[in-house]
């Protein structure tokens, strides 16, 4: 049994016995390495396809699984091999299913029957998938020959002008870290300087005129001054016209009345007033007819 808890003996030494499993002298996979001796590790297996065992023939059906002996049989490249060696359940033979990473798949080595149950569409009146045969027909040297022209060709105009051009930016960029960090640093502080001049005039401005913090202000220029010039014209045009229109209206609006009643009230009132004048000049004071 594998330390699955924490408890350790009284007489657990940790310099000793390193670790719980150690001190028990088991592995840390317990049963299922009992011949990591011989390379193999017992793990679980699922059938990948349907199979007749060789010693019962018996049908066993995709997906069932067994304890199998998994074993590293060798390299395909940089990718492991293995076999998985399983008994049958129901008779006592073993049979024995590789991996094959060069075609992606699963094959039995021994002891039993793949079912072939692969789709294959071109004999169903498909396509084939994998074009395996084109490789092996005969080459055409003048098609060959044209090939390999134009790859020449490519590789002269284009690929090696552009690896030119990469490597040239890549030099442009990377001959002086020093002196480009330098100059975009320099650059930078004067940017900073000017931004922070331009910030502390829009401040004074909005503090000048009670303008809200988060405003933002047009920049001073040529540009905005003949903009805001002309936005102010067309302000003054249109309250121009607005008022001319009321003015009309209101004119429009008086009852009309005839020039000769206008010339008689007229005539009427300065007589009046002159009446009024003598006869306040008759009544007054010597004295207050200074002030007045
Ligand atoms: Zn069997």
């Amino acid at each position: 049994m594998q330390g699955f808890n924490k408890y350790y003996p009284p007489d657990y030494d940790g310099e000793k016995h390193k670790s719980l499993n150690a001190y028990r002298g088991k592995h840390a996979l317990g049963d299922r390495a009992r011949k990591l001796d011989q390379g193999i590790l017992i793990t679980r297996f699922e059938l990948p396809f349907n199979i007749w065992c060789g010693t019962c023939d018996n049908h066993i059906g995709m997906g069932v699984r067994y304890n199998a002996e998994k074993k590293k049989i060798g390299m395909y490249y940089s990718t492991p091999m293995y076999s998985f060696r399983c008994k049958c359940h129901l008779c006592d033979g073993w049979f024995e299913i590789q991996t094959d990473p060069k075609n992606t798949r699963y094959v039995v080595v021994s002891g039993a029957r793949q079912k072939d149950e692969e789709w294959n569409p071109e004999e169903n009146g498909g396509f084939a998938i994998h074009d395996t045969e084109a490789a092996a027909t005969s080459v055409d040297p003048l098609s060959a020959l044209e090939k390999s022209t134009d790859a020449q060709n490519h590789l002269t105009k284009v690929q090696i002008p552009r690896l030119e051009s990469l490597q040239g930016l890549s030099d442009h960029y990377n001959d002086d870290p020093y002196a480009r960090s330098a100059l975009v640093r320099k650059y930078f502080r004067t940017e900073k300087k000017i931004y922070a001049a331009k910030r502390a005039a829009d401040d004074q401005i909005k503090e000048q005129y009670g303008l809200p913090e988060t405003l933002k202000l047009l920049e001073d220029g040529a540009e905005a001054r003949d903009e805001a010039r002309e936005e102010w014209v067309k302000g003054r045009r249109e309250l121009e016209a607005q008022t001319s229109i009321r003015r009309a209206r209101l004119l429009s609006s008086a009852k009309p009345c005839p020039s000769t009643n206008n010339l008689s009230s007229l005539r009427a009132r300065i007589l009046d007033n002159t009446r009024r004048s003598s006869l306040l000049a008759k009544t007054t004071p010597p004295e207050r007819k200074g002030i007045l």
